[in-house]
């Protein structure tokens, strides 16, 4: 589904994404840790093309995302993509923040988006807010919108760049059991965390950089039970 081959990406002089190489199936949960500034976002951003790579191949869904020809808007529609900061339109309800780009992006009539808005709030978990403005909800509510909105574009890959960072500690759980169970029903994702706990239940694999590089890639029993590299044991020394 997603397929760096030697990808480089600088920003100017900055040679931020070094040689990456990472291959992610359909249905895989890969979670991405680091220190801060190693390039975990911009990763992350490369795959729908809000970061432009420098050289190498990345391959999206079978579409190769730097080409000319390639139509990104239709890319994009494939790829739901999750911030620390929800984004929600604060004048819009609840419901028309999810339904907007369905009705706008993919034409999809009112009634059928309002159908669509209403299953997602109810996957995860807040049905009855369908009517609420984003500030009178908290901040794990607001994420969950935001999760909602990602979905009802009926995407095939999910990212996620730190979506509890900016939350209260009493409401991280609910949107890490929303993620949870999204990856138990197959979606593709790549999530940018620092909850460990979440990385050893849900990842089917770790990707641990530094630096630009991708220094250890491990099944989370094998990399939080012993890493390999000095670099990965000292960053979990620190965190955990
Ligand atoms: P992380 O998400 O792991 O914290 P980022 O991908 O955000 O790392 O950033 C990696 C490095 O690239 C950092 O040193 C950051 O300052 C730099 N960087 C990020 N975005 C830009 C940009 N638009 N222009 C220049 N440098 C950037
Ligand atoms: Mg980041």
């Amino acid at each position: 589904m997603i397929h760096f081959h030697q990808v480089n990406k600088h920003y100017g002089n900055f040679h931020v994404l070094k040689d990456i190489n990472l291959h992610i199936k359909q249905g895989e949960v890969v979670v991405v840790i680091g220190p801060s500034g190693s390039g975990k976002s911009t990763l992350v951003r490369c795959i729908n093309r809000l970061e432009t790579i420098t050289d190498g191949e990345l391959i999206v869904n079978h579409v190769k995302v730097n080409d000319k020809s390639t139509d990104i808007n239709a890319l994009r529609r494939d790829i739901g993509m999750v911030f620390q900061h929800f984004n929600l339109y604060p004048h819009k309800t609840v419901l028309q923040n999810i339904t907007l780009a369905p009705i706008k992006v993919m034409g999809v009539s009112e009634k059928e988006a309002e159908e669509t808005a209403r299953y997602y709030l109810e996957k995860v978990g807040i049905p009855d807010k369908a009517n609420a403005y984003p500030a009178q909800l908290s901040g794990g509510q607001q994420q969950r919108v935001a999760i909602a909105r990602g979905l009802a574009m009926k995407p095939k890959i999910m990212l996620f760049d730190e979506p509890t960072s900016a939350l209260d500690p009493e409401t991280i759980g609910e949107v890490l059991d929303v993620m949870k169970k999204l990856a138990r029903e197959g979606m593709t994702m790549v999530v940018v965390t620092h909850e460990m706990g979440f990385a050893r239940e849900v990842a089917d694999r770790v990707v641990f950089m530094d630096q630009g590089q991708i220094v250890e890639e491990a099944a989370p029993a094998e990399f939080f039970a012993n890493p390999r590299e000095e670099r990965a044991r000292l960053f979990l020394s620190r965190i955990l």
